[in-house]
């Protein structure tokens, strides 16, 4: 498949990857009250955004940093099953 953002093409997990590690910066992350985190992910090709919560960890302030890569790959995996769904396997 091919990487919703750049020119990059290859196997799903390639394209996951790649992803968490270059385009992190499409992922938001906030919390809501006392360690609730959301996070949400807009489709690059629709604008069709998904918004879920992620599992807290403690009461630990840290816990956005600590886990961002962790809620990235979450957050991509959502990303990439939708523009399968909606887009095609073939972007
Ligand atoms: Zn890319
Ligand atoms: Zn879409």
């Amino acid at each position: 498949m091919r990487c919703p953002y750049c020119e990059l093409d290859g196997p799903r997990d390639t394209v996951h990857g790649h992803l968490v590690e270059t385009h992190g910066d499409a992922v938001e992350t906030w919390t809501i009250g006392s360690g609730r985190m959301r996070y949400r992910i807009a489709c690059p090709r629709c604008g069709a955004a998904h918004e879920a919560r992620v599992k807290p960890r403690g009461q630990d302030p840290a816990f956005l940093d600590t886990f961002a890569k962790e809620i990235r790959m979450v957050a991509f995996d959502m990303l990439i099953n939708h523009i399968h769904a909606e887009h095609g396997s073939e972007i």
